[in-house]
C-alpha cells in the first residue's frame, strides 16, 4: 500500500473528532434536558431515592463516557455511531422504565431518531430501532410492563426544557457543521486555483480566464494581449545550483510579475518554468512596453544570487482574425519561439493577421 500523507491522516482524523464532538454536544445537552422530564415523572411515581441514581447516571455521566470513548477511539465517527446506537438501546429500556408514559415516550424516541439519522442516515436508525426494540423488550423484562397513555400538566411542564433546548442544540450543531464545511469548501476551491510553488493561478484555472476574456472580446471588442514568458537556459540553474535555488528563481519570477504588472492582468504557471499573462483593456503597444518593463526588471532584481537569468516572451494582441483560444495560443507560443530563436532576452509580437499569416497558420 502506499505510504499516506500525515497530514491528510490527522486531517481526516480532525474531521471525524468534529463529528464526535457535535453529537456529544447534542447528546449532553439533550439529556440534561431530559434530565427535568425524569425528575418529575420521578416525584409524581414517589420512587425511593435510590431509583434517582439510574436517570442521574445516564443524563450527565453517560454523555462523558460516550464522548471520551469517541475521542480516544483511532476512528471517532465510528465509535461515535456505536454510541448512537447504544444511545437507541438505553431508550428503548428507559421507555419501560418511564411505564411507556405517553408523552417522554414518543419525545425520546423522536429525538434520539433524529440524532442518529443525523450521524448515520437512514441505515443507523434502522439498526437503531432494532437495539430500541430490544432495549425495550429487556426494559419489560427489568421493570415489568405497565401503560400510561395520559400526560399529566406536570410531565408536559418537565417536558418543556427538552422540546425548547433540543431543537437550539441542533440547530447550534447543524450551523458548526455547515461552517467547517465551508471552511474546507473555500480552501479546496483555493488550492484548486493556484499553482502552490507560485502562488499564480494554475493552468487550468489561468486557461479559464484567459477564454471568460476571449467570450468577453466577441461580445465588446475590447482590447487583451496574451503573453507566454519562458526563462531562459533554465535547465542550468538547476544543473549547476540545484532544485530549491530553481524553485527559489521560479518564486522570485512570480513575484516580479506582480510587481511589475497591473492587479487586473491575470497571471499564471502554465507549466514548468513557463507562465502565462493576460492583459485585459491593454493594446499591443502598452503591453509591450509593459513587458519590456518586467524583462529588463530581471536584471535589476535578478532570480538568484548566482546567475543572471532571462527570460523570453511571446505577445499577441486578439484580433477578430483569431478564431479561438488555441489558435491565440499557438499564435503567443510561436512568438515565444521566435524570441529563443532570435537570442533569448527578448520580447516578439506579432501584429494583426495578415491573410498570408492565416494561409502559413493553417498549413
Ligand atoms: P530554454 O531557454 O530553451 O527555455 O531552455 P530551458 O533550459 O529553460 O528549457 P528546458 O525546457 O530544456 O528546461 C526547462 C527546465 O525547467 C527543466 C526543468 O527541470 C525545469 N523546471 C521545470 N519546472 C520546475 C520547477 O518547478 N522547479 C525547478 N527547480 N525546475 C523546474
Ligand atoms: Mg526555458
Ligand atoms: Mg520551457
Amino acid at each position: 500500500m502506499a505510504p499516506q500523507d500525515p497530514s491528510a491522516i490527522s486531517a481526516l482524523h480532525l474531521s471525524r473528532l468534529g463529528f464526535a464532538k457535535r453529537s456529544y454536544q447534542a447528546r449532553s445537552g439533550g439529556l440534561a434536558a431530559a434530565f427535568f422530564m425524569f425528575a418529575v415523572l420521578m416525584i409524581q411515581k414517589q420512587v425511593p431515592l435510590w431509583v434517582w441514581v439510574g436517570p442521574v447516571i445516564y443524563s450527565f455521566l453517560w454523555p462523558q463516557l460516550a464522548w471520551r470513548r469517541a475521542r480516544d477511539a483511532a476512528n471517532p465517527r465510528d465509535a461515535e455511531r456505536g454510541n448512537l446506537l447504544t444511545d437507541q438501546f438505553l431508550v428503548g429500556m428507559g421507555m419501560a422504565c418511564m411505564q411507556f408514559s405517553l408523552l417522554p415516550c414518543i419525545l425520546s424516541v423522536s429525538i434520539t431518531g433524529m440524532n442518529t439519522i443525523a450521524g448515520g442516515g437512514f441505515r443507523l436508525w434502522w439498526r437503531g430501532c432494532v437495539l430500541q426494540a430490544l432495549g425495550v423488550a429487556s426494559g419489560v423484562a427489568i421493570f415489568g410492563f405497565s401503560w400510561q397513555p395520559d400526560t399529566s400538566t406536570l410531565t408536559v411542564l418537565g417536558s418543556i426544557p427538552l422540546l425548547v433546548l433540543q431543537p437550539l442544540v441542533v440547530g447550534y450543531s447543524a450551523l458548526t457543521a455547515f461552517q467547517a464545511l465551508n471552511a474546507q469548501r473555500i480552501e479546496l476551491e483555493r488550492h484548486s486555483q493556484y499553482d502552490g510553488l507560485s502562488g499564480l493561478f494554475n493552468r487550468m484555472h489561468w486557461e479559464k480566464q484567459v477564454r471568460a476574456e476571449f467570450a468577453r472580446f466577441g461580445r465588446r471588442h475590447e482590447p487583451v494581449v496574451l503573453v507566454l514568458a519562458d526563462l531562459d537556459n533554465f535547465k542550468r540553474v538547476n544543473d549547476s545550483f540545484g532544485h530549491p535555488v530553481g524553485d527559489e528563481a521560479i518564486r522570485r519570477f512570480a513575484a516580479a510579475l506582480k510587481r511589475v504588472l497591473r492587479e487586473t492582468d491575470v497571471l499564471g504557471r502554465f507549466g514548468g518554468e513557463e507562465f502565462g499573462i493576460l492583459l485585459p483593456g491593454t493594446r499591443a503597444q502598452a503591453a509591450l512596453e509593459t513587458v519590456e518593463r518586467l524583462r529588463r526588471d530581471l536584471h535589476d532584481c535578478p532570480l538568484t544570487d548566482q546567475m543572471l537569468v532571462t527570460a523570453s516572451f511571446g505577445l499577441v494582441e486578439l484580433n477578430p482574425g483569431i478564431s479561438s483560444v488555441e489558435e491565440w495560443l499557438r499564435l503567443v507560443d510561436q512568438m515565444l519561439y521566435q524570441a529563443k530563436d532570435q537570442g533569448r532576452d527578448q520580447v516578439a509580437e506579432m501584429g494583426e493577421l495578415t491573410p498570408s499569416d492565416r494561409i502559413r497558420l493553417d498549413a
